[in-house]
C-alpha cells in the first residue's frame, strides 16, 4: 500500500455497491445454522436402492415413511430374537 494508493472504486465516483446490502441482511434471510448449511447433495431417501423419491429427514438416510418402516421392522426383529 503506497500513500498514493486509492480504492479502486474512487475512480468511478463511488463504490459500486454503495447501496447494496450483504445477503444476509436481506429481508427474509436467516443465519446459516450452526455447522453451516446441510449437505444437499443427495437429499433423497436410500431406500429401495435409492430409488425412493421421498425427502430424507433430517439427520438420516431415508425418509419419514421409510425410517417407520424400518423402525418397525428393527422391533419385531427384536421381538422374535427375545
Ligand atoms: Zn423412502
Amino acid at each position: 500500500m503506497t500513500p498514493n494508493a486509492v480504492p479502486a472504486y474512487s475512480l468511478y465516483g463511488e463504490p459500486a455497491l454503495r447501496n447494496a446490502r450483504p445477503a444476509y441482511m436481506a429481508e427474509g434471510a436467516k443465519p446459516a445454522p450452526p455447522g453451516g448449511m446441510p449437505y444437499e447433495g443427495h437429499t433423497r431417501c436410500m431406500a429401495n436402492e435409492g430409488t425412493c423419491q421421498g425427502h430424507r429427514a433430517k439427520g438420516t438416510d431415508y425418509c419419514m415413511g421409510h425410517l417407520r418402516q424400518i423402525a418397525k421392522e428393527v422391533k419385531e426383529r427384536d421381538i422374535e430374537s427375545v
